[in-house]
């Protein structure tokens, strides 16, 4: 028997899960993979926002680490402080930037994937510095006041610039793990608190 009758060369093991040539396959695992991020979110203990984050290296289908929404360890999250839009603002960590600092190193080559709100820019900043290569997300609108929206596209342009992929979550993607999606996108203004102190603002940041 010829050991040459295969049509396919055989792939080298390394590559047994990557997705090179396989977008059905990408697909249904990114799928997956915006199910988990999505099922994580729900354990965020913010009443308005609850964002989940996986991050997961494909070459060897592994989930690095997952991260929602949330105060640092052993900083109370009581309700009182979590009702306080400002002050919560000022003190959570966003659900990439818990996934991260889980990952560590490890986050290097992996993809990540984000479900609740559009990537920020300061995660995407985070995301690009730990060698994060792909990111799938909602993707922001252009051409709202929405304060998400508007850091998101910032967000964008930066990870595009710094050749990190960016994959917008479809529609059928969210209907799949039955998230609406205008909730999806939903998001609260962070400088609504702020309201009349804009001048203060754009002196200090
Ligand atoms: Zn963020």
């Amino acid at each position: 028997m010829a050991l040459t009758s295969r049509s396919q060369p055989r792939r080298p093991m390394t590559d047994i899960n990557t997705f090179e040539g396989r977008p059905e396959k990408q697909a249904r695992w990114d799928g997956r993979y915006i199910g988990l991020a999505h099922y994580i979110a729900q354990w965020s203990k913010d009443p308005r926002a609850k964002v989940g984050a996986v991050l997961v290296n494909q070459r060897f289908a592994r989930v690095v680490a997952t991260g929602f929404n949330g105060f640092p360890s052993n900083v109370e999250d009581s309700a009182e402080r979590l009702e306080n839009k400002a002050r919560k603002l000022q003190m959570i960590l966003h659900a990439e930037q818990n996934a991260l600092l889980h990952a560590g190193r490890d986050a290097r080559d992996c993809d990540a994937y984000v479900v609740g709100k559009p990537v920020c820019n300061v995660c995407a900043t985070l995301l690009i510095q730990s060698g994060v290569r792909r990111v799938v997300a909602a993707a922001p609108r252009p051409g709202t006041e929405s304060y998400w929206d508007r850091v998101g596209l910032l967000a964008i342009e930066m990870l595009r610039e710094a050749n990190v992929e960016f994959i917008p979550i479809t529609g059928q993607q969210l209907d799949a793990i039955g998230l609406n999606r205008d909730d999806a996108r939903a998001s609260e203004n962070p400088l609504s608190p702020y309201e009349g102190l804009q001048d203060e603002l754009d002196l200090g940041y």
